[in-house]
């Protein structure tokens, strides 16, 4: 049935192009953003309470507090009443997702299964340019001579955390964590997983499958 209003989440790997598929989203369905990262740094640069007491737990690579988040975002989503949202980055944790539920209801949970090869695969052909931040890449954006910058001639390197290992813990880490967040809307009969490499190879599915919720405001040209 295709209703007025649509409230998605969108889920996937760091590397996954869920980026790339929400941007889509939200321009073909006209729907609203919200991003957890990005308030988070909103709240952060705007010095708020709840940006302080966040800083503390990114600064170290751990997760905020569920109360504090559940907060923030349910703030956010009161302004967004009325609209269709696409939620990008929270839930991150089952507490998170229960709060959320009880706050309303969701129709879709996209999961993006990028296979983790093919993630580290990609990240590994990044090279970086250290004291001007340029990044290439061997395959998508090479430079014109191997191994050296464009612009200055200087030696290209690898990131520290483009290299394989970093990047398997890192997706690991990915999947431990929010590995009982999809299975709590897998069993809520909400969950929608779509596999493939690219996003040009995913964006058309997703964007089919929402089709079938929502009209698009927009022409799509699958680019
Ligand atoms: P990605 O590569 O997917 O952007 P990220 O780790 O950069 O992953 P962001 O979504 O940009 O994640 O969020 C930055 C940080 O903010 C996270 O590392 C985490 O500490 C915190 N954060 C974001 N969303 C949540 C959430 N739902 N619950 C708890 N902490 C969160
Ligand atoms: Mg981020």
């Amino acid at each position: 049935m295709i209703s007025k209003l649509l409230r998605v989440i969108i889920m996937g790997p760091p590397g996954s192009g869920k980026g790339t598929i929400s941007q889509r989203i939200v321009k073909d369905f006209g729907m609203k953003h919200l991003s957890s990262g990005d308030l988070l740094r909103k709240q952060i640069m705007g010095r708020t309470a709840a940006g302080i007491e966040a800083k503390k737990y990114i600064d170290q690579g751990q997760l905020v507090p569920d109360l504090t988040m559940v907060n923030l975002i349910s703030n956010e989503l009161a302004k967004i009443d009325g609209y269709s949202w696409l939620l990008d980055g929270f839930p991150r944790t089952v507490v998170q997702a229960k709060e959320l539920l009880e706050r309303g209801p969701i129709d879709s949970v996209i999961n993006l299964n990028v296979p983790f090869e093919v993630i580290i695969d990609r990240i590994k052909g990044r090279w970086t340019h250290e004291a001007s931040g340029r990044i290439y890449h061997t395959e998508f954006n090479p430079p014109n001579k191997e191994g050296i910058d464009d612009v200055t001639g200087e030696p290209l390197i690898q990131r520290d955390d483009d290299r394989p290992e970093t990047v398997r813990k890192r997706l690991e880490g990915y999947q431990l964590s929010t590995q009982p967040v999809l299975q709590f809307f897998d069993d809520k009969k909400l969950l929608k997983v779509f596999t493939g490499k690219y996003s040009n190879e995913l964006w058309p599915l997703v964007h089919d499958y929402l089709s079938t919720k929502i009209t698009p405001v927009q022409y799509t040209s699958y680019k």
